[in-house]
């Protein structure tokens, strides 16, 4: 009997396990996962889990009945490819087809790992830790304004914390929207009662303080640091799979990676877009749903038989009282159209290339948001005049 081993078990993993039986493979499957806990969600880690309001976030997945094998708390170290093996703590790992799911990790802030009080934000237990602190109202501060630090400072404040955010750029989300949208976001920390601080340097983290280079200190009973991930695969390092210089598995269009008989996904992985002409690595859910339906048909199908992956790349965020939708990808060169007042409740931004639709946000417009994925999908040009009046349907021109 041939068997699929899938090595990491977070969204990406689980949905190949479960892709692999909803399209009729026969054979073994095994999914070895590092972490003890029940394969669970990320997304609610810094919502309502961070609250609270939910205990948990495991997948309803009934792994038994589907016949797939889990394997918790055992972590792969190593890839034997020439000989079909995986390593691990507790013994070799055999497989007829690999796929790799680890994810992403959170970067450090030098120099702060062993200091009391610091935080990542990534894990179950991470999450679980952050609890008691909102839950005690204390002084919190966020370093990094991105997706993490932004959601984590709505979930503080929603605590009753005070909340500082501390960013070297200038503006918030400085590497994923472009100056003229970010400064409109940038206005929601204070309007939530969080204090953002642009343009400011950590010097140091001392237990129950952080340090700013122009010599400011916080008062910080907890730090939580959101200043990136990047994929999980240190224990590919000899194997002779091909990774990028993002540390990302490099994959083909089908997720097939350098080596014979292995794929790999989500996080972890990047893939050549031929969409948008360049090698995408997406750390985003969707993308962790999406790819897994690709590797699944490759394996069970074969290429011949399976389409290719190329997504139009789709995110959400909930912070600060509104729900925001990403879709698509643009560049710095894209031409940026407005749909509303970005100073309301509700707007929306289109990038143009050559007039045709390439990527769109849509803060609390989620029907901007699926219209406009619908076009972007197709290729569509967009008529600017009739695409700026929020009051009508995006359609193509
Ligand atoms: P992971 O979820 O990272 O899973 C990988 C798993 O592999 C982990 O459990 C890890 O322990 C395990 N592993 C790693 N190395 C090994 C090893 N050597 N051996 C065995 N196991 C290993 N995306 C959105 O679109 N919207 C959101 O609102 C959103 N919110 C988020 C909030 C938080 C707090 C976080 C952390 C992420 C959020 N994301 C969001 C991103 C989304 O959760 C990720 O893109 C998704 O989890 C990726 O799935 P994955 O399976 O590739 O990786």
């Amino acid at each position: 009997e041939e068997r699929v081993v899938i090595v990491g078990a977070g969204m990406a993993g689980v949905q190949t396990a479960v892709a692999l039986r909803e399209q009729g493979w026969r054979g073994a499957i095994s999914v070895l996962g590092a972490e003890p806990h029940q394969p669970y969600d990320r997304p609610p880690l810094s919502k309502a889990v961070l609250l609270g309001k939910a205990e948990g976030s495991a997948f309803e997945v009934d792994f038994a009945s589907l016949g797939i094998e889990l394997e918790l708390g055992r972590e792969v170290t190593g890839l034997r490819a020439d000989e079909h093996l995986l390593e691990t703590g507790t013994g070799p790992v055999p497989y007829d087809v690999l796929v790799i799911a680890t994810g992403a990790e959170p970067l450090a802030l030098p120099g702060s790992e062993d200091v009391p009080g610091v935080h990542l934000l990534r894990t179950l237990d991470d999450a679980e830790r952050l609890r008691p602190v909102l839950a005690r109202q204390h002084d919190v501060v966020a370093v990094g304004a991105g997706w993490i630090g932004a959601e984590f400072a709505t979930a503080a404040r929603e605590a009753g914390c005070r909340v500082t955010v501390v960013e070297a750029a200038e503006l918030p989300l400085a590497g994923a929207m472009p100056p003229e949208v970010a400064v409109h976001m940038s206005r929601w920390y204070a309007d939530s009662g969080a204090r953002l601080l642009t343009g400011a340097r950590v010097a140091a983290v001392e237990p129950g303080a952080v340090l700013l280079a122009d010599g400011t200190r916080l008062t910080a009973d907890a730090v939580v640091v959101g200043i990136g991930a990047r994929p999980a695969t240190g224990w590919l390092a000899g194997s002779g799979i091909a990774l990028a210089a993002d540390h990302s598995v490099v994959t083909d269009d089908r997720l097939r990676t350098s080596l014979p008989d292995v794929y790999a996904v989500g996080d972890c992985a990047s893939f050549p877009s031929a969409r948008y002409g360049e090698r995408l690595l997406v750390h985003h859910w969707d993308n962790a749903l999406q790819g897994p339906r690709t590797v699944a048909a490759n394996i069970v199908h074969g290429p011949a038989e399976s389409p290719v992956y190329d997504p139009v790349p789709y995110f959400w965020s909930e912070q600060f009282g509104r729900f925001v939708q990403y879709a698509g990808h643009h560049a710095a060169a894209d031409e940026l159209l407005w749909r509303g007042d970005p100073d309301s409740a509700a707007w929306t931004v289109c990038w143009l290339r050559a007039g045709v639709l390439v990527a769109l946000l849509a803060v609390g417009r989620p029907r901007d948001l699926a219209q406009g994925r619908k076009l972007i999908e197709r290729g569509a040009a967009l008529d600017r005049a009739k695409a700026a009046d929020a009051s009508v349907p995006l359609k193509s021109a």
